[in-house]
């Protein structure tokens, strides 16, 4: 009886969505299993089609910072939707959201806004090209930036490989000036410079990459990448789309703003849409003058800058101040110590990381620094763990390689709830 619903749900959506998904983690594949078909959110729960209740950790893998369904969220949006839901004209709303911005990322001067993550990233390397009159494009291994043909790229095995698809569909055409190498490898980044640094037009990165699992860039790589595109003509592009404003008031950028570096072009998304498909990309005037109507980059969208999103991004953002990122400090604290301690105590090898309030746990001893670290952990000891969380009403991301999210409305109830789950779940994962 327990999972029927979501099980019937699942099948009807088999039929017509592929895989029954809008996007391909939610499938569980990764754990095995039937997703859960979710109808309702409150605070730090949500309940699924079949009337269960769980703490969530997933959050909509980012946006849902203050916790599901926000009163003044709630009410932002009711006032501004009322009137309608788009104009495909200017509108104050989304002057305010850039303002909000503007103000909170110090060397972002303008935005451009778009509806995802994937769109912002495809700009941005359409503008760092435009700007530098250059084709190369480094990404690292490991690092997600959306779905866009040229960075759906994944490296070979090797120091540095040049890019080849990693799906069907993507043409080596559309890769081909796409170079990948390895996350937090130094001397691949500079060796590339040093072969090809005139001809490369941008470095992307994840300010902290967070789409295998949570691995913090090592002490000085965000600034090394910063020095050699600027020694090189060449522009980094900081990824924020999970950080940003999810770290701090200003995302992992203004987190480790005394390492004194500074990427040239940000993207964000996630929180800053507040639930809404919203992103956004930033930089200093002279770069996002570059495009359409000032200069000739073109880019557009039909509900770019949406009057709701827009709205209900402002309003998450007016909510996170310094007591909420406290809060968020604390709470991811309390749940990667706790649940460290329940693994260390039925013997499982693990490896805790964090990047600020992000968190992952890799079921491996060692210190995950890429993804080819990533890849050695034991993700069957995963699913049954997860599996046994679910059981114990937990979300966790259905994956190993996902960072895990908390919010500001869990409770010290809510951290007493997951540790106890975490306690019974070590134990049959340690079987
Ligand atoms: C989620 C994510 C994206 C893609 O954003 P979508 O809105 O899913 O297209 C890009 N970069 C990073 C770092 C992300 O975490």
């Amino acid at each position: 009886m327990k999972i029927e619903n979501s099980k019937a749900w699942h099948e009807r959506a088999q039929k017509v969505i592929p895989g029954g998904v809008s996007s391909p983690v939610r499938a569980f594949s990764a754990v095995g299993g039937t997703p859960l078909y979710m109808v309702r959110g409150e605070g730090s729960h949500v309940w699924d089609v079949d009337g269960n209740r769980y703490i969530d950790l997933v959050g909509s893998w980012g946006p849902m910072i203050v916790g599901h369904a926000h009163p003044e969220v709630i009410a932002a949006v009711n006032r501004v939707s009322r009137l309608s839901s788009s104009f495909g004209a200017p509108s104050p709303y989304e002057v305010e959201l850039a303002e909000e911005i503007v103000k909170r990322v110090l060397p972002v001067e303008k935005v451009r806004f778009v509806s995802s993550g994937t769109e912002a990233v495809m700009t941005s390397v359409r503008l760092a090209r435009a700007a530098t009159g250059r084709n190369l494009l480094v990404k690292f291994v490991g690092c997600y930036h959306g779905h866009s043909d040229a960075l759906l790229v994944q490296a070979g095995s090797g120091v540095m490989t040049l890019g080849l698809p990693n799906s069907p569909g993507v043409t080596a055409g559309a890769t081909q000036d796409t170079i990948v190498i390895n996350y937090n490898d130094a001397p691949a980044l500079e060796q590339l410079f040093v072969s090809r640094g005139e001809e490369i037009a941008a470095v992307i990165t994840e300010a902290a990459p967070a789409n295998m699992g949570v691995v913090p860039p090592l002490p000085g790589f965000n600034k090394l990448i910063a020095d050699l595109c600027h020694k090189n003509g060449a522009l980094m592009i900081l990824d924020e789309v999970m950080t940003g404003f999810r770290i701090s008031q200003g995302g992992w950028w203004e987190s480790v703003a005394q390492e004194g570096w500074t990427p040239d072009i940000f993207t964000f998304g996630k929180v800053i849409g507040g639930g809404y498909p919203l992103a956004a990309l930033g930089a200093n005037s002279s770069i996002m003058d570059l495009l359409a109507p000032v200069g000739s980059v073109y880019q557009a969208g039909t509900l770019s800058g949406n009057p709701v999103a827009s709205t209900a991004g402002l309003a998450t953002l007016q909510l996170c101040d310094e007591a909420l990122y406290s809060k968020l400090d604390t709470r991811a604290q309390q749940l990667s110590k706790g649940i460290s301690a329940e693994l260390d105590s039925v013997g499982i090898e693990h490896s805790c990381q964090s990047a600020g309030n992000l968190f992952s746990f890799f079921f491996t001893p060692n210190i995950v620094h890429s993804y080819a670290d990533a890849k050695q952990q034991d993700v069957k000891q995963f699913a049954t763990f997860f599996h046994a969380m679910l059981d114990n009403g937990v979300s966790l991301p259905p994956s190993a390689f996902e960072a895990w999210f908390v919010n500001g409305a869990m409770s010290d109830n809510d951290v007493e709830l997951i540790l106890s789950a975490a306690k019974k779940s070590a134990q049959i994962a340690a079987k």
